[in-house]
């Protein structure tokens, strides 16, 4: 019965749990590192980043993948999950028998055969924290028809410094929308700050924000959201284990909900961070009713289904 609607394909790391599970219990200890603590937000992504197990390049077949899907498809099984909206790569560079993002879609799709009733629907992604050559390449790879056939929207990432990036590419980006009717979706208000998450914001009017949590802070972002009907996306175990924010202490969830604003409860990295839904929801310490109106969202602004 749940809806996720952020929640990042991992297939690197699903593989390290195919062929080296041990190493990603090594891996989860650096949570509890004195050193790891010390970091701001984005530091700490970056260390995980860099610490993350990468199995040897051999394992990389195409058996593989499918047993990656087939790994994502029993936790929705496990967890009640009826949908996903997945965020996938456009560039499977390591995955050399996966042709595209359409070829990655159909190994999913395949996956889901006699799981009826669930579904996921594929979001592509557009890192501007990469450089210009690269972030082309994944503009000519997502309008390129295959592609573009197999998602239901774009979910863009960038940091505080790319806003020029942000600038020189959001009129293509938007394009997605207008021109193939599918959805916008951006990181922001994790790590990205005032000065740049309500230019970004009204430039690309997104119809939903993976996390958005500092947008809570600004009376002008709350009233721009609130009158374009965006929904929040929030992640709350990835907040915490970055340090974006104490969910013991401030509930963004419940905040929104109490602004009127469009929320839904996610996973974000399940497996980076070793979370799933059932954890998620305990963290958001929801009643029934908030509960209820979480689920109707995710049902609500779910991508189109394929
Ligand atoms: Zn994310």
């Amino acid at each position: 019965m749940y809806y996720i609607l952020h929640q990042h394909y991992e297939s690197v790391l699903r593989l390290v749990k195919i062929v080296n599970p041990e190493k990603l219990n090594d891996f989860y200890s650096i949570f509890s590192n004195k050193e790891f603590l010390k970091l701001r937000p984005q530091d700490r992504l970056d260390f995980i980043r860099k610490t993350l197990p990468v199995p040897d390049s051999k394992h990389f077949t195409l058996d593989n993948f499918k047993k990656v899907a087939q790994q994502t498809v029993e936790e929705m099984k496990k967890y009640d999950i009826t949908h996903i909206d997945l965020r996938l790569s456009l560039h499977l560079d390591r995955w050399k028998s996966v042709n595209n993002l359409a070829h990655a879609k159909e190994i999913y799709d395949d996956a889901l055969i006699g799981y009826d009733g669930k579904s996921i629907s594929y979001i592509a992604a557009i890192d501007l924290t990469k450089s210009e050559q690269e972030i082309e390449k994944s503009l000519v790879a997502l309008f390129d028809k295959k592609n573009i056939d197999s998602i239901s929207g774009i979910d863009i990432t960038l940091n505080e410094d790319d806003f020029d990036k942000f600038e020189k590419y959001y009129k293509t980006l938007l394009k997605i929308r207008s021109k193939f009717k599918k959805k916008i979706i951006i990181h922001l208000g994790e790590f990205t700050s005032d000065l740049i998450n309500l230019k970004i914001l009204k430039k690309l009017k997104p119809d939903r924000v993976a996390h958005g949590i500092a947008l809570l802070e600004s009376a002008e972002a709350i009233e721009f959201i609130k009158k374009n009907g965006i929904c929040l996306d929030m992640c709350p175990i990835s907040n915490e284990i970055l340090g974006v924010v104490n969910w013991g202490l401030i509930n963004p969830i419940k905040k929104a909900l109490s602004l009127g604003i469009s929320v839904t409860i996610n996973t974000d990295d399940p497996i980076t961070f070793n979370t799933n839904i059932k954890k998620e929801i305990e963290i958001a310490n929801l009643n029934q009713e908030e509960l209820n109106v979480v689920i109707e969202n995710g049902i609500k602004f779910a991508g189109k289904i394929f």
